[in-house]
């Protein structure tokens, strides 16, 4: 386990007396922001989506059409009950295909049901509830952690976010922000802004719902100032936890177009050291870190190729910051 940060890992096991690994899940859901054809999607977003390693069972050739698209796309014909049940029994399949996957390798270890591809809270609050109910029924779960924009969470949903509070021992939100500065946001084509995620978390934590902060580090345009910048707001809005990512410019996206034409770069190792300590040091000591790099598929990442795996670059990120003797929130 890392010393230099407040590791995952160990977090965990102070909090549950034993190591908890996720079962990520698609629920079948889309995002109101990559089906509204005014707002485009964000422009690293590719058609797949998140996914666990044993979920990826439909990567070849698969273009995404979520079922809840069907009630927005007045081209395709309406959801209907049959393909809701059919994502109900997606659930069963994706929990028991990552349940085997887990359990072979790590026995004897907590799990969670993690909703982890695209907007997870883009339905109706009853198709919400059938879902995720549906999820926590095949076991005994720790956490609920549901992945999701700020500006998509409506009161109802918190509510029902913070129902599960008494199935599980903890509720998360992840929400995806990654960067503090505005004119990021406006790049990366996120389409909400910085305030909006500040009224989500502080909306979550009033219901008692623990957030995670996803975080790109590398984005063009941005150097030391607006590194600085974000940790200063991940410091006032103190989430519970971030995600940190290296830009990964995924095949098929808008930024592999602006890649392509030369117009962008991306962060190779030492320069995502250097961005990920220097976002460190300015974060709150207490803040879990759950994730330091992008771990894209290879055969759908373009860039960077040269990357290296996650334990080669856990191990020179620790080595670094020993040299620098560097701690997570010392410069807070
Ligand atoms: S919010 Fe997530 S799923 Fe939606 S367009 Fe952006 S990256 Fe894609």
């Amino acid at each position: 386990m890392w010393e230099r940060w407040n590791d995952y890992t160990r977090y965990l096991i102070n909090r549950y007396g034993r190591k908890v690994y996720r079962i990520g899940l698609d629920g079948g859901f889309s995002c109101p922001h990559r089906i509204n054809k005014y707002s485009g999607g964000c422009i690293y977003c590719d058609s797949q989506g998140a996914s666990s390693v044993y979920q990826r069972v439909k990567e070849s050739g698969y273009t995404r059409q979520s079922h809840f698209e069907k009630n927005i796309d007045e081209s395709l014909p309406a959801e209907d009950e049959t393909d809701f049940e059919q994502r109900l029994v997606e659930i069963d399949e994706g929990v028991k295909r990552g349940k085997a996957y887990l359990d072979r390798r790590f026995p004897d270890t907590g799990r969670s049901i993690y909703f982890q591809s695209y907007t997870n809270t883009y339905d109706s609050v009853e198709h919400l509830r059938l879902l995720y109910d549906r999820a926590l029924a095949t076991g005994d779960y720790t956490e609920l952690i549901i992945s999701t924009r700020p500006d998509c969470l409506s009161d109802p949903v918190i509510e029902l976010l913070s129902s599960y509070r008494e199935k599980v021992s903890s509720v998360w939100v992840e929400l995806g922000l990654q960067s503090g500065n505005e004119d990021s946001l406006k790049f990366l084509n996120r389409g909400h802004t910085v305030a909006s995620y500040v009224d989500a978390v502080h909306r979550l934590r009033d219901k008692d719902i623990e957030v995670s902060t996803h975080m790109i580090l590398g984005i063009p345009g941005e150097g030391d100032r607006e590194i600085l910048n974000s940790a200063d707001l991940i410091r006032e809005v103190h989430p519970e936890a971030v995600k940190i990512h290296n830009l990964n410019v995924v095949a098929s996206t808008k930024l592999y177009e602006m890649y392509k034409k030369g117009e962008v770069d991306v962060p190779n190792m030492g320069e995502h050291i250097y961005n990920t300590i220097l976002f460190l040091r300015h974060i709150p000591e207490d803040i879990v870190i759950q994730r330091l790099m992008s771990e894209t598929p290879r055969h759908r990442l373009a860039a960077p190729r040269d990357f290296p795996d996650k334990g080669y670059f856990l191990t020179s990120l620790d080595r670094v910051m020993k040299t620098q003797n560097a701690m997570q929130g010392d410069r807070v």
